[in-house]
């Protein structure tokens, strides 16, 4: 008999079968994973079985040995399907199906300190591998270090030491030539380290809260769309509960950034700690080693993590919940660039299971899908405890202006904020900001520029003095006067929490704050430790991004100040309504979560955009009907598909060869075979330049397919076989981040 073997490896030449001959002896089937004789190379190669046959026309040798460890069938079938779905390796998938580590267990029960050095890549995979390929780094040890940390994520040194050759030399060498970047990170070497004792036992459901899980039966998907408070999790609870009964597992994804104790205390107090597992990039090797384990020899019953989570050995899997499912953290955007939902998708068909989606404020897509019956859409129209939704107040900024108010705050939020500083209640202050796109708004009048093809917000490029189009490259010089209102009173946004802090300290100085944003929360604190702190320390008045935003639960705070909500209404992308509807309504559902009412206080230069008009009385089923009008009309998903093939080099000469030759390839294909889709020119992405590279795309709008699938994996091809030096091609399908 004859395996056939995919090699472990990220070069794209090698993402094919190889086969190999089965000796007697060996007990080899799908999923098997062997070492097998490679090439010139002395040393065996890992490799999967993905397929088993009578007999090769080639002549063949044979398996050298077995690991261990096996594969699932259906993981394999489901790595096919994600290698040609996400444009990558097949041994790309597979890896995220591997126990973390992948080594044997022998080293893994040391006891964790308090604090360790984290080491992680300082630049993207795909330039760490160019620099592996063409010799850059030639020192064994040096590569084999930069490939675990490839495929486990962030490790400590002494992950690695146990795991590589690589000592602490080998580390610093690869940190002083930028390849990998060290952080002092806290751990626990048990997630359960918080322990709750206090048990609690299943709720009286509400009407709605029955109905919706009477609804979901032994296999489907839904949608279970129920308003922020609304009982969305008691739901969850019951169904992993039903499933315990049946002896099945379940896995429930949550954001990355919500899977915090609070969130997990939650089941563990229903249902006990034995039987939890919980998966998440903060983890140290070692500690996701053994809740892989704990959940592969079938203990842990409930799994619950983030994305990856969605890969783990589950034992009799019956279920599968994503909790906040418009949240952007279940897209990966490191190969391979898989979204957890579609993944969690297939799964849900292949093994006929249940798939439940939660939001108070789904995606578009997926409301589109419930719309049309793909999922079955369960509402929860009351919020289950009886506490009121908060009230929201539009604050106008361009009337603050007139009046004289310079400042980031205005009359109205400073009256707020000195109430609830007299009445000893907390205050949470959101600065919307994403990316680091800066857009360009005339402060009287409100006017942005925009893209007259595309409907999206001009993007600023400083040093160019140009404003400019995302989409098609459409740019235009900067403007000093407003076409409008002729008012010379012109802004660029850009940051600001450090400068908000400092206002409110001089305007409230006998106030507490904190504030939480990329710049405190990736070095010393983490940013759960802020979050405890603003919460324990009973601290008057948090200040941050996005990261206050996602599922926490603080009592105390009523009030929530949305600082210009214009922030996310203009990042140059077709779904910036949706995001700054649902940021809206996320911040305002922080607000007075018990017995308080809550208030919100929204500042805008447009009181009149309809994302924020809806987000005031959270009106999410207005907001989409209006947005999905217009997108039918301005042809964007869910009614069309937006692809990127983005492409990069050191040199920009080669670059634009690459992307003139895959242009013309794309052009003669679309051309000859009449593919009904639009093709864009090749123009120089948004930031047109990341740590010395050179970045160029191309956009397609379409409507997605087998024939296009099949059509841009022939692309990729083509690229491989063109000769180039330091060029990459990522092809991406409606990405989350279009810069
Ligand atoms: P969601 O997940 O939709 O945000 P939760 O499940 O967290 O909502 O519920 C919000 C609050 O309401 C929680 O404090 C929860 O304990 C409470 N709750 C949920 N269901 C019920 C119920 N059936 N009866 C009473 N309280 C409930
Ligand atoms: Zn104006
Ligand atoms: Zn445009």
């Amino acid at each position: 008999m004859v395996a056939e073997v995919i090699i472990n490896s990220s070069v794209k030449n090698l993402n094919r079968v190889f086969d190999y001959e089965i000796p007697e002896n060996l007990k080899v089937g799908i999923g098997t994973r062997v070492f097998v004789p490679f090439s010139r190379n002395k040393e065996l190669e890992e490799g999967i079985v993905v397929g088993v046959k009578e007999k090769s026309e080639f002549k063949v040798k044979p398996i050298a040995g077995l690991q261990e460890e096996q594969i699932k069938e259906e993981y394999i079938e489901l790595s096919k399907w994600m290698s040609k779905r996400y444009f990558c390796n097949i041994s790309d998938c597979l890896r995220l199906m591997l126990p973390p580590g992948r080594t044997s267990k022998n080293v893994l029960n040391r006891v964790k300190e308090k604090e360790v050095n984290f080491i992680s890549l300082a630049k993207n995979t795909e330039d760490i591998l160019l620099s592996i390929n063409n010799g850059e780094i030639k020192s064994e040890k040096q590569k084999n270090a930069l490939e675990f940390i490839i495929n486990n994520g962030n490790v400590t040194i002494q992950d690695l030491e146990l795991f590589t050759d690589a000592t602490s030399s080998v580390v610093k060498t690869l940190i002083k030539n930028g390849y990998l970047e060290m952080n002092k990170t806290k751990v626990e070497r048990n997630p359960f380290i918080h322990k709750t004792t206090v048990k609690t036992v299943n709720l009286d459901m509400t009407e709605e809260q029955e109905k919706a899980y009477n609804s979901i039966l032994d296999s489907g998907k839904y949608l279970l769309y129920g308003i922020t408070g609304s009982g969305k999790t008691e739901i969850y609870l019951r169904l992993i509960e039903k499933m315990l009964k049946n002896n099945k597992t379940s896995i429930m994804l949550v954001p990355e950034i919500s899977l915090t104790p609070q969130t997990v205390d939650r089941f563990i107090s229903r249902f006990g700690e034995e039987q939890i597992a919980v998966l998440h990039s903060k983890l140290s090797i070692g500690e996701r080693y053994d809740q892989w384990n704990k959940i592969k020899e079938g203990k842990a019953k409930i799994i619950i993590g983030a994305r990856s989570a969605i890969f783990s050995p589950a034992v009799n899997l019956g279920l599968i919940i994503i909790d906040e499912e418009h949240d952007e953290s279940y897209s990966s955007e490191m190969t391979p660039r898989y979204d957890a939902k579609e993944v969690a998708e297939f799964l849900s068909e292949k093994k006929n299971i249940p798939l439940v989606l939660g939001s108070a404020t789904p995606d578009m897509n997926t409301f589109y899908k419930a719309k049309n019956g793909e999922y079955k859409l369960l509402t929860l129209t009351k919020r289950a405890n009886n506490s009121k939704l908060p009230k929201v107040q539009i604050v106008d900024l361009r009337e603050e202006l007139a009046n004289g108010n310079k400042s980031m705050i205005s009359e109205k939020l400073q009256e707020e904020i000195k109430k609830n500083l007299e009445a000893k209640k907390q205050t949470i202050l959101y600065l919307n900001r994403r990316g680091f796109s800066t857009f360009v708004m005339c402060r009287d009048c409100g006017y942005t520029v925009k893209c007259k093809r595309c409907d999206i917000t001009l993007t600023y490029h400083k040093y160019q003095h140009k404003l400019k189009c995302h989409y098609c490259g459409f740019e235009q010089d900067e403007i000093k006067v407003c076409p409008e209102c002729k008012s010379e009173n012109i802004k660029y946004f850009g940051a600001g929490t450090q400068k908000l802090e400092d206002e409110i300290k001089a305007m409230f100085p006998e106030a507490t704050t904190i504030r939480m944003d990329i710049d405190t929360v990736s070095k010393k604190n983490s940013h759960e430790q802020i979050l405890n702190k603003f919460k324990n320390e009973n601290i008057d008045i948090l200040i941050g991004t996005q990261m206050v935003v996602k599922g926490h639960h603080f009592p105390n705070v009523t009030l929530v100040g949305v600082i210009a909500a214009d922030g996310s209404l203009n990042i140059g992308d077709y779904r910036a309504n949706e995001k700054t509807f649902q940021i809206l309504t996320q911040v305002a559902g922080r607000a007075g979560r018990e017995k308080d009412e809550g208030r919100v206080i929204i500042q805008t230069y447009n009181p009149d955009s309809y994302a924020i008009e809806f987000s005031k009385s959270q009106n999410y089923d207005l907001f989409y009907d209006t947005e999905i009008d217009l997108r039918k009309q301005l042809k964007y998903p869910p009614f069309c598909d937006i692809i990127v093939v983005d492409m990069s080099a050191k040199d920009i000469k080669e670059l634009k060869k690459v992307a003139k030759e895959i242009h013309s390839y794309l052009k003669k294909r679309v051309i000859e075979e009449k593919f009904g889709l639009l093709l864009y020119s090749p123009v120089p992405s948004p930031i047109d330049k990341i740590k010395d590279r050179y970045r160029m795309r191309i956009l397609i709008k379409c409507k997605y397919d087998e024939r296009i699938n099949n059509l841009l994996n022939d692309t990729l091809e083509e690229f491989y076989k063109m000769k180039t030096f330091t060029s990459r091609v990522v092809i991406e399908l409606n990405p989350n981040n279009m810069l």
